[in-house]
């Protein structure tokens, strides 16, 4: 009985796959529908073009929040480029994962950094100096040659160290007991504003084991603009949403897949949420963001709206969306 169920459900997933290239043979339009970055040989259907995506961009109009604390490089009170959000994918060498526990504040190698508050020092390892500024509330700064020594009690804006060299940055994160908290939340880090609502690139639907998949190759982008070879790098964005409609139906309730706001994730959720292609920025060439919204969608035959809204840690909000048709379990434009 397994058995044959396993035949039958393969079989049907072929004839699936089957009907969709052979759709997209006869229609050049569709071969180029087909073609996704995220999806691979997979794809049942991707949206990729503006207007195929109908997208629909806001900014977000937040009540102005004091910040906690100011930026770990002078001048303390302006905004300063950033390359890297909190949670954007990185995937070692050997294929190790993980969640990016921090921001990387870009500046030039030998930079003085300094304390954003004042605490006692300690070495997370020879290139990271943490302040304790709390019991269970700390500091990291990392890639600094330091200028302090373990155990040292620092004040606020006291130098820590320099940027070392060849690293082009500051990674800064905040932690509280074991969570990495998100420094560019409101009320975090700051003076912090974002004129820019980050984008919805693609939208494509894949054959699953057990259901269509829909993932959004989504990403923002960071102000004021990083200088040099991380320049134009894409960063993820805070919030994913997505919802489906049913054509002459009630509008569908959003759905979160993504909620970078507050804290990092544990890694364990990283291959829920990143599909498989999704590549980390590295120096000179872009990332890849490919977001799961769904693992297993099993539409009943009919027409529906999926819309998918990418949103930032300022509200700023972009919503995409495909409409597509369900025939005989096949999805189709
Ligand atoms: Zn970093």
């Amino acid at each position: 009985m397994a058995t044959y169920s396993h035949l039958r459900s393969s079989a049907a997933a072929a004839s699936l796959l089957a009907a969709a290239l052979l759709a997209a043979h006869a229609r050049p339009a569709a071969a180029q529908q087909l073609q996704s970055t995220c999806g691979g040989p997979r794809t049942l259907l991707a949206a990729t073009t503006p207007a195929a995506l109908a997208a629909v961009q806001t900014l977000g109009h937040l009540p102005a929040s004091r910040p906690a604390y100011g930026w770990p490089v002078k001048p303390f009170d302006r905004q300063h480029p950033v390359r890297a959000f909190l949670n954007d994918p990185r995937i070692g060498r050997n294929g190790v994962i993980s969640f990016h526990f921090g921001i990387d504040v870009a500046a030039p190698d030998g930079t003085p950094v300094y304390a954003v508050e004042g605490g006692t020092v300690f070495f997370d390892s020879t290139e990271a100096i943490a302040v304790k500024v709390a019991p269970q509330h700390e500091f990291g700064y990392w890639h600094v040659e330091p200028a302090v020594k373990p155990h040292q009690i620092v004040r606020q804006h006291d130098l820590l160290g320099y940027v070392g060299r060849g690293w082009g940055h500051v990674h800064f994160a905040e932690r509280v007991g074991s969570r990495y908290l998100n420094p560019l939340r409101p009320g975090g880090l700051g003076p912090y504003t974002d004129p820019l609502a980050p984008d919805v690139a693609e939208i494509s639907l894949l054959h699953g084991r057990s259901g269509v998949q829909i993932l959004a190759n989504a990403y923002d982008t960071t102000w004021p603009p990083v200088p040099g070879p991380w320049a134009h790098e894409p960063v993820a964005p805070a919030l994913i949403q997505w919802r489906v409609t049913r054509a002459g139906g009630r509008r569908g309730s959003w759905r979160t897949a993504v909620d970078f706001r507050g804290e990092m994730l544990d890694r364990r959720l990283f291959n829920t949420i990143y599909a498989a292609p999704t590549a980390q920025n590295h120096k000179g060439k872009a990332g890849l963001y490919c977001f799961y919204l769904a693992h297993a969608w099993k539409p009943a035959d009919g027409s529906y709206r999926i819309e998918v809204a990418a949103t930032d840690t300022r509200a700023n909000r972009t919503v995409a969306r495909v409409d597509v048709t369900v025939v005989d379990g096949q999805v189709q434009r």
